[in-house]
Formats: structure tokens, C-alpha cells, sequence
């Protein structure tokens, strides 16, 4: 009995003990452990904006755990902001989509869309604006391009991505307006 009264918590704190750390355990509690505690590392860099910030991807070799900030970066030393943070929620939030949607013009309601059928949408689009908005010189000069089409890129592209759509909007279609979430 006495043996289990010395393990009460709040006895320990009010016989002087801090109220914190140790004194404040339960078996319960010092038998936690992290969720990473087992978990693989990955260093990678967080995609939401130009700083770059390191991370560490804790993964299980299937399943992402959880992405924290990398102390060996010398951009952030370990920190990440909000949006950093929550950046393990892109791959596992229940809201995220995961289908095309797609609303009509003049329409009021979204729809899904099979990504093929999306896709070839999209190709159409930027063909047809393309050709009829395609200026070949301007004041005697040759330009070759067409303004009637931007790129907007997204966070979540990777370095690999963003070289390539680059290549492919400005060498290969001519479009000049190309930029990307990632800069602001
Ligand atoms: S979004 Fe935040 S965590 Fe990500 S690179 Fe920018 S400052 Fe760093």
C-alpha cells in the first residue's frame, strides 16, 4: 500500500516534488512512446514556398508518420511554419480529392470527369488558344509566342515538375506567362 501510494502522482507533488516531469507520471504515461519512435527518415524540402525549408519525412517504409522540421537544415534549424507543418496533411487528409472535378461554363454544379477525358480538355484548350492567339513578330521583331495562355503552378510540385512543365510551356507551346504558387 505504501509502495502504491509513493507512485500517486499528485502525493509525489504535494510532498514537494515539481509538478512537472517526473513527479507528474503515471505508469501510463511513461510507457508512451513517440509514434516515430521506430519510423525510417527521409530528408526532403518542404514545397510550399521558396524558402525550402528542410524536413524529415518519419516513415514506416508503406506509410508516411508524420513530417517535422529538419534541425540540420541551415535554412530552418529544425522549425517549420503553419503550412509547413501541415504539409503530411496532403497526402493524408480526408478531404483531400482525389478525382477531377470539373464545372461547365455557365454551369452551378461540380462534376466529376475522368482524368483522361480531363486531360484531353485541357490539351484541346491550350491548342485552340494557342493557334488563334499565336503572334509571330512584333514592331518587325520575331517574339513567337502567345499571351492568351497561363501556367500557374502549384506548391506541391516538386523541382522535377516544375523543370519540366517549364520546358514544355515556354520551348515547346510558346507560352511566356508561367509562374507558381511556390514564389510569393
Ligand atoms: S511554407 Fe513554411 S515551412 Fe514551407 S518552405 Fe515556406 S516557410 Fe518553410
Amino acid at each position: 500500500m505504501k509502495h502504491l501510494l509513493q507512485r500517486w502522482p499528485f502525493l509525489r507533488q504535494l510532498t514537494g516534488a515539481r509538478a512537472d516531469g517526473e513527479a507528474a507520471m503515471t505508469s501510463h504515461t511513461r510507457a508512451l512512446r513517440p509514434r516515430t519512435a521506430d519510423a525510417q527518415i527521409a530528408r526532403s524540402v518542404c514545397p510550399f514556398c521558396a524558402v525550402g525549408c528542410g524536413q524529415r519525412v518519419h516513415h514506416d517504409g508503406q506509410r508516411i508518420l508524420a513530417i517535422d522540421g529538419d534541425p540540420e537544415s541551415p535554412i530552418n534549424q529544425g522549425t517549420l511554419c503553419p503550412k509547413g507543418s501541415a504539409s503530411h496533411q496532403l497526402l493524408t487528409h480526408d478531404r483531400r480529392l482525389t478525382r477531377v472535378r470539373y464545372r461547365r461554363p455557365g454551369g452551378r454544379d461540380w462534376e466529376d470527369l475522368p482524368l483522361d477525358r480531363a486531360m484531353d480538355m485541357i490539351a484541346d484548350r491550350i491548342w485552340d488558344s494557342r493557334a488563334r492567339n499565336w503572334v509571330d513578330e512584333r514592331d518587325g521583331e520575331p517574339v513567337r509566342h502567345t499571351t492568351a495562355v497561363a501556367h500557374l503552378g502549384g506548391a506541391t510540385l516538386d523541382n522535377e515538375e516544375n523543370y519540366l512543365l517549364k520546358k514544355l510551356l515556354t520551348a515547346g507551346l510558346g507560352v511566356v506567362n508561367v509562374s507558381n504558387q511556390a514564389r510569393i
